[in-house]
């Protein structure tokens, strides 16, 4: 990001923060509750806007829990944490096929070959934010419709 833009939200009472999960923000404290957070605007993962025209926006209250967001990508996600509303570090747990075998000393052995499939029940979890729950709980409004 340019030094200037950085210089700039600095001087308004920003400062750099670690989200957790690797993910970085600009952060400042709302006058009476809660904060503001800016972000990059692919999936709001980090602090280094390229784009100052495409950051994210997000307001939080004081349990971390989103108020609102704004901002971003242009087409709304289908999947993004339904706590912190960002998208960038979302994990899932899927079911792979493994070739399993015994070898000459009794281990057993796998080796994953071939797809792997996750559904709406599939475990999810928002590396930003910690929140884990069930993928369908992590569904936009935009993949319910
Ligand atoms: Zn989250």
């Amino acid at each position: 990001m340019s030094e200037d833009l950085a210089k700039s939200l600095t001087a308004l009472g920003f400062a750099v923060v670690d989200t957790g999960g690797g993910c970085t923000a600009w952060r400042i404290a709302l006058p009476r509750h809660g904060y503001l957070l800016i972000t990059d605007g692919e999936g709001g993962a980090s602090h280094d806007i390229d784009n100052p025209q495409a950051c994210t926006i997000g307001i939080y209250d004081e349990q971390s829990e989103c108020v609102c967001i704004t901002g971003g990508a242009l087409e709304p996600p289908t999947f993004a944490c339904p706590r912190c509303q960002r998208t960038a570090h979302l994990y899932v747990i899927v079911t792979a096929e493994a070739r399993l075998w015994e070898d000459k000393d009794s281990n057993l052995q796998t080796e994953v070959e071939g797809d792997h499939d996750w559904d709406d029940h599939a475990p999810m979890r928002c590396g930003c934010c910690e929140f884990s729950g069930e993928a369908q709980q992590f569904k936009t409004a935009k993949e319910a419709t």
